[in-house]
């Protein structure tokens, strides 16, 4: 699929093999103790690195007027949160269209068709100091940053690549294949341990994100989570559902870098 990473090189020599992921080295020996890439940080994108400016929602609705001639798809549907397959599931069955894979293709190809043109018409933005964050998280060689969005796994990375993001992530959970967060958080898990040759879990990983959605999946996989009241929701709105860490903002690099490694 075109916007997928590349594979991992494999390498073998000394006591184990290793797999080259993006500048990391990572040991795939059990016998071996270095270990550099210990925990995976799962980021969320929507709300959490940028805001597209509602690019994404109008990409949406282009797609679904133009495909299925559905006017004002989103009237009473709740996105924030919530995966690209599931919001397509709804909007196609309240609208009487059959809920089936070649409909929903139709519908994600058109999409996406749509999703670039309509980031470059966007006033969008990266959110406070996100930059500086990722590049801060990116010198901790015990740290693999990696994704865990509702967006389709292309949409995802289109959006990235237009806010110059993409080279800190090589792999991710993504939501073109299941309609809860929930799962994809069990497929960003997977993900990691198929990327990284070892088996990760939850208690080696944390989810950032800015809905109750991602503290739920964070919690439904035994990770760790960092929310952030840079999407839709006050951080009064996140707070009862129980996150490691909530902040406001990433705005503070250093504070918030601090906050992320001692939680994690
Ligand atoms: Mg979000």
């Amino acid at each position: 699929m075109a916007g997928e990473k590349p594979e991992p090189q494999e390498f073998s020599g000394f006591s184990g093999s290793f797999a080259l992921i993006g500048r990391k080295l990572v040991t795939t020996s059990r016998q071996n103790s270095l270990i550099m890439a210990e925990k995976v940080i799962f980021f969320d994108i929507d709300g959490t690195l940028l805001n597209t400016g509602g690019a994404g929602q109008r990409a949406m609705e282009r797609a679904l007027n133009e495909e299925f001639r559905i006017e004002f798809p989103f009237q009473g549907v709740l996105t924030a949160g919530r995966t690209d397959r599931g919001i397509t599931e709804e909007i196609l069955e309240r609208h009487s269209f059959d809920n089936t894979p070649e409909n929903r293709t139709r519908f994600r190809d058109a999409y996406l068709d749509q999703l670039p043109g309509s980031l470059q018409d966007s006033p969008g933005l990266l959110l406070p100091r996100i930059r500086e964050l990722l590049e801060q998280l990116a010198t901790h060689s015990h740290v693999t940053l990696s994704l865990l969005t509702g967006n389709y796994a292309e949409g995802a990375w289109i959006k990235l690549r237009h806010y110059e993001l993409d080279h800190f992530f090589q792999f991710g959970g993504f939501g073109d294949h299941n309609a809860h967060r929930n799962d994809v958080a069990q497929a960003a898990i997977a993900a990691a341990s198929a990327q990284l040759n070892r088996t990760v879990d939850g208690a080696d990983a944390m989810v950032i994100g800015d809905t109750p959605a991602d503290i739920q999946c964070a919690h439904a996989i035994g990770a760790k989570c960092v929310a952030v009241a840079t999407g839709v929701y006050s951080s009064s709105e996140l707070e009862p559902h129980n996150p490691d860490h909530l902040f406001e903002d990433f705005a503070d690099t250093d504070q918030v870098v601090n906050r992320i490694l001692a939680v994690l």
